[in-house]
């Protein structure tokens, strides 16, 4: 399934694929200070991939234990997408706000992943993420 979206400011257009329907996939909510403040919540695909065309420059954050880049749209300053190397590749999750008129429920799971070590986030990134492209 094949699900487009933008930024606040419509120049980061996003284009979500996933095996099933978006509603197979629960977004996750972080309940850290940073995800609160740009009020985002994850949602990913394992198996899909998340295509992120940005017509400028994207602004990288990090926070926390500073191992994944959060995409900030440099217009409307909100954040798109989070994302990590592994390898070859670039997994990560899109901020399911910019999905949520696609979703027929609004519930999400609330994490910590603050509690979690290094280590231990990378293994679940990797389990829980989708491929990410940049273009
Ligand atoms: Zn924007």
């Amino acid at each position: 399934m094949k699900y487009l979206s933008s930024c606040h400011c419509g120049r980061v257009n996003l284009s979500l694929e996933t095996p099933g329907p978006i509603d197979d996939y629960l977004p996750r909510q972080c309940d850290c200070e940073f995800c609160r403040k740009y009020d985002m919540y994850y949602l990913s695909a394992p198996g899909g991939i998340l295509v992120v065309h940005a017509k400028h420059r994207l602004a990288s954050l990090k926070h926390g234990s500073e191992q994944a880049d959060f995409w900030q749209c440099s217009n409307c300053k909100s954040i798109v997408a989070v994302s990590s190397p592994f390898g070859e590749n670039t997994k990560g999750a899109v901020n399911g706000n910019f999905f949520s008129q696609y979703m027929k429920l609004s519930c999400t799971k609330s994490v910590s992943p603050r509690l979690l070590s290094p280590g231990e986030k990378r293994k679940r990134w990797l389990a829980l993420w989708m491929n990410v492209e940049f273009i």
